[in-house]
């Protein structure tokens, strides 16, 4: 993007934003129905593209008013773009273009594509992105890390790293933290590792307290990313406006689930009380024939994300796969070898000839829900779900803090798994101990 260069507010700009500062929203669900990848476009089209108002005909009874409302729908507009095929779209010269026809009701519906993701740009906690800051995410933190502290020493100085933490005890005047080898003995203590795993090591806590702890429930979250040789989504695959190969820039494919029998069956039987074991999915996938795995299983990488700036340059970074929930599990039950050959399975099925574009050596796959120290992504909505919410309510009202320890993360907010949360929760800690320490 062309930028003025010489304010002081473009150098700032400069430092802390890309150029890359919009991404094109770009939907398309692999969807095992016998959807072509150009009905799949009409279809989100005719979701985005305000065509509801043709729609309004076939409500059974028509009120006299809703003709006048419907009037700015019936015109012959372009929303829904052109046909393509033998001619161009719209374009310069002669090339008027074919407008497409209005989709069917029932076949939008039928879609269920408005029932999905095709919504979170709309949705509050996602909304494209406007700004990013240089370098990736992990620049928030390590700008953190530079700011100064009294002492003439910056945030770094106080950050200790390898040192888990395996007790922690409080008689409510001081907090005194154990880890391996050490302890520390300080006046607070905030915390922000996840709740399950502070109840378990937080051993003068109260009993009501680590029962609102252990209410939290993590749910898995599974990714698989590699570099690519050449970035081939932004060239596009096939000829120019052909459906399915438009050149993407930045943004999510979405793929949608056929689950394997097997495994829906197994699941099934998880909610009348037989578990579905890491060992037992493992099993299952053996189990699987070779067609099964690759039209099936694949699907379960659920979407690919494409890098929302370098456009153009000659490699770039595919997250291959990003699972949450029953996927996650799945995938993280699997060997590094099975998630990456599903993997490239799945992404195959977006892009015919993926698997020679992806430089297969560097693969890395990460499950949340086995890392340690984790319980999974993020914490499943405790704060808003009616059976949970009580404990959430107890633990911000009566027990932050408790006994001298406090809490802060994103479990800690009505915005799990996302940034947002964590920050706004250690702003209320702050504000909690600035009023403490000030009243002292
Ligand atoms: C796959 C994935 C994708 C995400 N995508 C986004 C996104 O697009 N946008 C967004 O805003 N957010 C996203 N998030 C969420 C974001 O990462 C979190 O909201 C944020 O990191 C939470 O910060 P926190 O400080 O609460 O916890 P954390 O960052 O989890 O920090 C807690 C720390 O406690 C440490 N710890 C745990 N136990 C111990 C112990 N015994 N001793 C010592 N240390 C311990 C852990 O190692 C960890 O470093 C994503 C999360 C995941 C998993």
């Amino acid at each position: 993007m062309a930028k003025t260069p010489g304010t002081a507010l473009d150098n700032a700009l400069d430092r802390v934003f890309t150029e890359d500062d919009f991404v094109r929203m770009f939907f398309d669900e692999y969807n095992l129905t016998e959807l072509s990848p150009g009905r799949r476009r009409e279809i989100l089209r005719a979701i985005f593209a305000g065509h509801f108002g043709d729609y309004t005909n076939a409500l059974p009874q028509q009120p006299p008013s809703l003709a006048k409302l419907r009037e700015p729908f019936l015109e012959n507009s372009s929303r829904l773009g052109y046909s393509f095929g033998d001619q161009l779209p719209a374009w310069a010269g002669l090339h008027e273009g074919n407008a497409l026809p209005v989709l069917e009701l029932e076949e939008v519906l039928r879609s269920m594509f408005w029932a999905g993701e095709v919504q979170n740009p709309l949705r509050y906690e996602w909304q494209n992105s406007l700004l990013q800051p240089v370098g990736g995410m992990d620049m928030l933190w390590r700008a953190f890390l530079k700011q100064s502290v009294p002492g003439n020493r910056t945030v770094a100085d106080l950050v200790v790293l390898g040192r888990p933490v395996t007790a922690i005890e409080s008689t409510g005047n001081s907090v005194t933290v154990a880890y391996e080898g050490g302890s520390e003995k300080a006046d607070f203590c905030v915390s922000t590792m996840t709740p399950k795993q502070l109840a378990k090591v937080f051993r003068s806590a109260d009993s009501n307290y680590a029962e609102c702890l252990n209410k939290f429930d993590y749910i898995p979250s599974t990714k698989v990313g590699w570099q690519t040789k050449a970035r081939f989504w932004e060239v596009g695959d096939g000829p120019l406006y052909q459906p399915g190969h438009e050149p993407i820039y930045g943004g999510i494919s979405w793929m949608k689930t056929d689950w394997p029998t097997s495994l829906r069956q197994a699941f099934q039987a998880e909610k009348n009380g037989s578990p579905l074991t890491a060992e037992k999915i493992r099993e299952l996938y053996a189990q699987a024939d070779q067609p099964t795995r690759d039209r099936q299983w694949s699907t379960l990488i659920s979407q690919i994300w494409y890098p929302s700036s370098g456009f153009h340059s000659q490699r770039g970074v595919l997250t291959a796969a990003y699972n949450r929930g029953r996927e996650a599990r799945v995938f993280g039950a699997l060997s590094r070898e099975d998630r990456i050959s599903l993997a490239l399975k799945g992404g195959e099925k977006l892009h015919p000839g993926y698997s020679n574009h992806v430089m297969q050596e560097t693969a890395l796959t990460v499950s949340w829900q086995g890392m340690p120290y984790f319980e999974g992504g993020w914490d499943n909505h405790t704060s808003r779900k009616p059976q949970t919410r009580p404990f959430y309510e107890k633990l911000n009202r009566q027990y932050n803090p408790h006994l001298n320890v406090y809490l802060a993360g994103d479990y800690m907010s009505y915005l799990p798994g996302w940034q947002e949360g964590s920050l706004g929760s250690a702003e209320i800690v702050v504000d909690l101990l600035c009023e403490r320490v000030k009243s002292t």
